[in-house]
């Protein structure tokens, strides 16, 4: 069919694109020097590296008082483009205006000669994801727990009309608390008003809501958002992605067609199926909103009063 080979030949172009930008990136972003000197005269020292994503790298480093952040790093090499300065204001911008305990906190934002550096609220116990690649599969209790700060800042965001897009296990963080932060404003969108429509093609694969993928002419809004909760309880309890598959075309077909089943090893409860099932509606329209999703059955089951540590290495005991 024309429109598979189109949406493969699109995923390859994709593919070679992120793949150079990643070179290219590497190439340029240096690592910063180990005491940076903001233009206002305030000091820095780099620490540890703690990762780095398609656009940017991030380190700890500690002000003079000796408090410690997260210092996402943009070689200014890279954003020489008009469109890519104006992406990247944009999510500063977006970023700087959140202030929610389930939203990574953003500091300060400062420049060298070199580098953009974005100060976040650091969160040194990774994220969602590296918890589940570590644990395979999470308990109902763990998810309700996890979702309820996830589902808090997410409400933040779209009542001030901002949807985040790219909302996925890994762009979950846990504080030295254990809470949840949400972070990386780097697909966020902000709407005028409430009725406006978004039309860019963008998200991470296993995370698209569909009307990304076909609504091409009608765009879409915050119910993509509520999309991906129900892909991240999917992959919480089930242990991956519901449309998961090695070619990215296929997940595509798979989302369209809302091809997915819950597998008879992996057991959950009939309240986490009613739910996924009604959040991983095709029609954005007929999906349940953030509070419908608190108000499910599925909420109303047992739930810890805090999540400790232990959480990262095995299964909690609630009996
Ligand atoms: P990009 O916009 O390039 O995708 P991210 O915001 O995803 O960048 O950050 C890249 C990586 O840096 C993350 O995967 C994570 O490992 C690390 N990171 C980002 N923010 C923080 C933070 N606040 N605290 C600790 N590590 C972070």
């Amino acid at each position: 069919q024309p429109q598979q080979q189109q949406l493969q030949d699109e995923n390859q172009l994709r593919k070679e694109k992120a793949k150079r930008k990643k070179e290219k990136l590497s190439s340029l972003c240096k690592t910063p020097p180990s005491l940076i000197r903001t233009r206002a005269g305030k000091d820095y020292r780099r620490g540890l590296f703690l990762g780095e994503g398609g656009f940017a790298r991030c380190f700890q480093i500690r002000d003079d008082s000796g408090a410690v952040f997260a210092a996402k790093t943009v070689a200014k090499a890279s954003i020489k483009s008009d469109k890519t300065k104006t992406k990247l204001l944009s999510e500063i911008k977006i970023h700087k205006s959140m202030n929610h305990t389930n939203i990574v906190k953003f500091i300060d934002c400062f420049e060298d000669d070199a580098n953009v550096y974005i100060l976040l609220e650091i969160c040194p116990n990774q994220s969602l994801m590296d918890l589940l690649k570590k644990r395979k599969v999470l308990t109902e209790p763990e998810v309700r727990f996890f979702m309820t700060q996830i589902i808090g800042g997410i409400k933040h965001m779209h009542t001030r009309r901002v949807i985040h897009r790219d909302l996925k296990l890994g762009n979950i963080f846990f504080d030295p608390d254990m809470n949840l932060k949400i972070g990386d404003f780097g697909l966020a969108a902000a709407l005028k008003k409430d009725t406006d429509r978004k039309y860019t093609i963008c998200g991470t694969p296993n995370y698209i809501a569909p009307e990304v993928l076909t609504g091409k002419t009608a765009g879409h809004s915050y119910e993509v958002d509520i999309w991906s909760i129900g892909v991240m309880i999917y992959a919480l309890l089930i242990g991956k992605p519901p449309f998961q598959s090695k070619d990215v075309s296929l997940i595509y077909e798979r989302i369209k067609k809302n091809d997915y089943a819950f597998p008879e090893d992996k057991p959950c409860s009939e309240a986490a199926k009613d739910l996924i099932t009604s959040i991983l509606t095709t029609d954005p329209l007929k999906r349940p909103n953030l509070d419908e999703i608190l108000e499910s059955e599925f909420f109303k089951g047992e739930f810890p009063a805090r999540i400790t540590t232990e959480s990262l290495i095995c299964a909690p005991d609630y009996r």
